[in-house]
């Protein structure tokens, strides 16, 4: 997956706010993950979707830089917790022959 990410030229910049956003910081861990062992591990085309384990227990981590802006996580997030947003100056995939 993400060496696929790598040949998009996936970019947005370092700095900017995360233009992937939850409405409820805490669904994907306290919901999501016990009801669906969190599919958005899985259904996100470039992985930017991690639960990762910390000594205080599972996080959920958002890898928004590799975002190629499919909107899937838009739709299919069960919970509808995930909203995108259009990225700062157009960050994102660039995809030269198209
Ligand atoms: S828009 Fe697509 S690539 Fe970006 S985080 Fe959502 S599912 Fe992943």
């Amino acid at each position: 997956k993400l060496s696929s990410v790598f040949l998009s030229n996936t970019n947005h910049e370092e700095d900017q706010p995360s233009h992937l956003q939850l409405k409820d910081p805490s669904i994907p861990i306290a919901q999501n993950l016990p009801r669906f062992a969190e599919p958005a591990q899985r259904y996100c085309p470039a992985g930017v979707y991690e639960v990762v384990e910390d000594a205080e227990g599972p996080r959920f981590q958002i890898n928004a830089q590799n975002c190629v802006h499919c909107k899937t996580c838009d739709i299919k997030d069960p919970a509808q917790n995930i909203t995108w947003v259009v990225p700062e100056g157009g960050g994102g995939p660039n995809y030269p022959n198209m």
